[in-house]
């Protein structure tokens, strides 16, 4: 069985344990509780946190050294600039799509309208970085800090730095490649063992969420929630294969097959982050991208490119705006479209993050903060959901740029897929 396949499985499997349990834990009594402290929080909670803790373990070495090697051979060729130009353009321009066609969406189908606002909420918004310190912490003073603050946009700028300077240093700096080249090879053996365990971790992680998570809130939020994972699905399944189409000539539907175990990570851990293993494993060896895009493009778009957050973004602007009834005009659609997008650049594609940029979205916009609260309920679901457009998008835009840099290898792009691991 593939190693899609077994995933697949796993998260079926997940689902519908998680549902029974959250069944049986509901009607009380010994055994139920017995499953929610030694199922539940015991195996399902241990074996879940290990897995994504292992993914996100590999994640700082493998950015390090793997953009390291990458920038050796870029800073060679003095293509840093134009492919880095080329790679935040495409990240904000598809955000800003994002954003505007959820936008679009909503104000059409008014999710909002006639919702029976909570008396009392006791929401506390969490603070959003400004941008002013965003960009100021984009640059380290202290890579070590940076490394083991696990800071993405610093370790890239460090890795960066480290690696053209590393190709202008003659035969020392030849050595040394040779030697991050190696590593780089071990590390990746590492995440292609641990993607073997992934069906279990997966399981464990749906499974303990599944016996937890209350659909109450569903009916109630239905026109949010379906309105978000209807632009999600739109702006995946439209807007990347356009886009692959018209920059990259590629061909969209082996772009989204190939995708699809990256998918379930991504699905499975709501984390752009965890997924950057992965993610970098598509790319390089499934689509086909030379490791000196894919090593930049990829732990850069975890980080600041994140349409699908943006999509949740954009609808839940409109909602919280009609369900409190105020109107924010055209400007307050630009402010949040502007916000939206710079927001998504300091943070990092972790749980939930979403829901703290929206917070300075919402204020932007002159609306009410404590408006999370309405949609916090739907939120866990919407999150693992947006993140999987989150990697597709970081997967097209390193694919588009690669190729515009004659560094897609078209025959392994177009050929069937490797499996994504060995046995
Ligand atoms: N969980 C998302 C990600 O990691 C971010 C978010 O929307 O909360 O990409």
């Amino acid at each position: 069985m593939s190693l899609t396949t077994r995933i697949l499985l796993a998260m079926g499997l997940g689902l519908l344990v998680g549902i029974v349990f959250k069944s049986v834990i509901a009607g009380g009594g010994e055994f139920g509780q017995w499953l929610q402290l030694y199922m539940v929080e015991g195996v399902f909670d241990v074996v879940g946190q290990i897995f994504v803790k292992s993914l996100k373990l590999l994640v700082v070495p493998l950015v390090l050294v793997s953009l390291i090697c990458g920038s050796g051979a870029l800073g060679e060729q003095g293509r840093v600039g134009p492919m880095a130009g080329k790679t935040v353009g495409l990240y904000l321009l598809t955000t800003c799509i994002a954003i505007s066609f959820a936008l679009l969406a909503a104000t059409m189908i008014n999710p909002g309208a006639g919702m029976d606002l909570p008396t009392a909420s006791d929401y506390v918004a969490k603070e959003a970085p400004p941008f002013k310190q965003v960009l100021i912490d984009i640059f380290p003073s202290n890579p070590v800090a940076s490394m083991s603050a696990g800071n993405m946009l610093q370790i890239i700028v460090f890795a960066l730095l480290f690696g053209i300077s590393m190709s202008r240093a003659g035969e020392a700096g030849k050595r040394l490649l040779s030697w991050f080249e190696d590593v780089n090879e071990v590390i990746m053996k590492m995440v292609m063992m641990l993607m073997n365990l992934a069906p279990y971790g997966v399981f464990c992680l749906l499974a303990k969420l599944f016996s937890g998570l209350g659909f109450d809130g569903i009916h109630k939020l239905a026109a949010y929630f379906f309105t978000v994972f209807g632009v999600l699905v739109l702006h995946g399944i439209v807007v990347y294969p356009t886009l692959l189409r018209i920059f990259g000539g590629l061909n969209p539907l082996i772009f989204l097959s190939k995708l699809r175990p990256l998918m379930m990570f991504a699905f499975s851990t709501s984390s752009s982050n965890a997924s950057i293993p992965v993610t970098l494993r598509t790319a390089e060896e499934r689509l086909g991208v030379d490791n000196r895009i894919a090593s930049f493009t990829v732990p850069l778009g975890a980080t600041i490119n994140m349409d699908g957050t943006a999509v949740m973004q954009g609808v839940a602007t409109v909602f919280i705006a009609q369900a409190y009834g105020l109107d924010i005009g055209l400007t307050g659609y630009l402010m949040v479209i502007l916000t939206a997008t710079m927001a998504s650049i300091g943070t990092a594609g972790v749980p939930g993050v979403g829901l703290i940029t929206l917070a300075l979205v919402l204020e932007q916009a002159g609306l009410p903060v404590e408006g999370i609260a309405l949609i916090i309920g739907v939120d866990r679901l919407l999150d693992m959901a947006r993140t999987v457009v989150n990697v597709t998008g970081d997967s097209a835009v390193t694919a588009i740029v690669a190729k515009s840099e004659g560094a897609l290898d078209k025959e392994c792009f177009d050929s069937p897929a490797k499996p994504m691991a060995d046995h």
